[in-house]
């Protein structure tokens, strides 16, 4: 039934459609609030609740608070009617979950994205993962709602393609119609969105952030990709838009040269490259740190390395660090000033593997957004779900797709 959601309803139907999209959003609720939401009769609710419950798409589970009489039962989706696929393919690694209908993760695989992970060896990848999961869960094709992918842009949602991408490891990423080629072999539906707006809106859903109207959203790793929730519902842009993307906002006008061919972009002082050739750069002018004790050969550094050197206090490592985040401290103030958020989520591995960095930037965001703005406080975090966070909110896409 709930495959059938997206297609033309009956009248009844739809009130069942609708029901359950409350009961999705809102559960455990009771009948009473349900009533409240609708505007539906005592009876004809009671009738269409006995239903969901025999198609086995929702279940009581508890009881509320009384207002006087007994106990109202609470209802709430039933997790394991269906099952979904969530994929995140960022240019570090790629990742395929199986999920419930309410996102517990039941079993992951993750790919290290490196100069062999072209599109055939990342697709094959996910096919035979999900294709693995299917077997060890003992799911059938019924039982799946469909996959959802996060990407890395540009995009074309509507044809399902990624479509030229920049500093990809591997080459190859032109125009990949990823999702016909997942649902010919799979036999699925398939959505793709960006995965920083995937990962925004998995986020969202946390009761910590659900009361924030104004959120800014940014994954920092090998590129800077930002999202935006205005007044409650994410902003898009248009879609298909160049390669480059919001890391390329200009922070110094006579600064360093950037591969978007610009010149002082966010990109050039605080992408996992930038911060590695410059502590690349350092030690080959033969300035001490802890990484010469470690690495061989400097030019095998990795930025693990450098994530722990810092987190070891290695001075050098340190005040790179600490330049970067001064320049991308300086990016986001502006994003600040003119989205004017209520919380600003900072994730990727720059933030999430090094504390001074995260911490450098939002004490000048924090700072530069008080000067601006003094009488408003901006929430700052790293998020709740870490890494996972594109791929749930890219099965969060799939049962949308289903309700909406
Ligand atoms: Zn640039």
């Amino acid at each position: 039934m709930l495959k059938q959601f997206n297609q033309a309803l009956s009248q009844k139907e739809k009130s069942l459609k609708q029901l359950y999209v409350l009961i999705n959003e809102l559960g455990p609720i009771s009948k009473s609030d349900l009533i409240v939401h609708t505007g539906l009769t005592q009876t004809t609710c009671s009738r269409l609740i006995e239903e969901l419950i025999d198609l086995h798409l929702i279940i009581e589970n508890g009881f509320g608070e009384s207002s006087g009489g007994r106990k109202p039962h609470l209802y709430e989706i039933k997790a394991d009617t269906h099952h979904l696929f969530g994929i995140d393919i960022s240019r570090t690694y790629t990742k395929v979950l199986l999920m419930d209908l309410r996102f517990n993760i039941k079993a992951e695989a993750r790919l290290k994205m490196d100069k062999t992970s072209t599109p055939d060896v990342t697709i094959h990848f996910i096919e035979e993962k999900i294709k693995d999961m299917l077997r060890e869960h003992r799911l059938e094709t019924r039982d799946i709602l469909g996959v959802g992918i996060g990407a890395i842009g540009p995009l074309d949602r509507q044809r399902g393609m990624i479509l030229n991408p920049v500093d990809f490891p591997s080459p190859g990423w032109v125009d990949v119609p990823i999702n016909d080629i997942l649902s010919e072999r799979l036999g699925f539906d398939v959505v793709i969105d960006y995965g920083v707006n995937t990962a925004l809106l998995a986020e969202y859903k946390n009761e910590l952030f659900k009361s924030y109207k104004n959120v800014v959203y940014v994954i920092k790793g090998v590129g800077n990709r930002s999202s935006i929730i205005l007044d409650g519902r994410l902003a898009r842009g248009s879609d298909k838009l160049g390669m480059y993307g919001q890391g390329h906002m200009v922070v110094d006008i006579h600064g360093r040269k950037c591969i978007c061919g610009g010149y002082g972009c966010v990109h050039a002082y605080s992408s996992m490259s930038a911060i590695k050739k410059d502590v690349i750069d350092s030690l080959k002018l033969g300035k001490d740190s802890i990484l010469n004790d470690w690495i061989n050969n400097i030019e095998d550094i990795q930025f693990e390395d450098i994530c722990q050197a810092v987190n070891e206090n290695d001075p050098l490592c340190c005040q790179i660090i600490k330049d970067a985040g001064y320049y991308a401290g300086v990016g986001l103030s502006n994003l600040i000033t003119v989205l004017q958020p209520d919380l600003v989520i900072l994730s990727g591995p720059t933030y999430t593997h090094m504390d001074l960095f995260y911490d450098t930037v939002t004490e000048l965001a924090s700072k530069r957004s008080k000067v601006i703005y003094p009488d408003h406080t901006i929430t700052f975090s790293k998020g709740n779900l870490g890494e996972n966070a594109t791929a749930i909110g890219a099965g969060g896409m799939v049962l949308s797709y289903f309700l909406e």
